[in-house]
């Protein structure tokens, strides 16, 4: 974690071009903003990146055992 432990509420990024809170978050209580240095929400840093959960599934499986030739 940070040195600065602040509890306020984490910002989150605003996607302009779909005017929407990136993880999802709709209305104006929440914190936003348009740089992606500054958000600190978990949900839309790990969006930020990528797909997360698809990383997670492709980690989870070592080998594709099931599979159907
Ligand atoms: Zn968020």
């Amino acid at each position: 974690m940070d040195t600065q432990s602040t509890v306020a509420a984490p910002i989150h990024y605003y996607d302009t071009s779909h005017r929407t809170i990136l993880c999802g978050l709709h209305g104006f209580a929440h914190r936003s903003t348009k740089h992606a240095r500054a958000v600190t929400c978990p949900s839309c840093v790990a969006l930020l990146k990528g797909e997360p959960a698809e990383e997670h599934l492709l980690a989870g499986e070592p080998s594709a055992g099931a599979v159907v030739h």
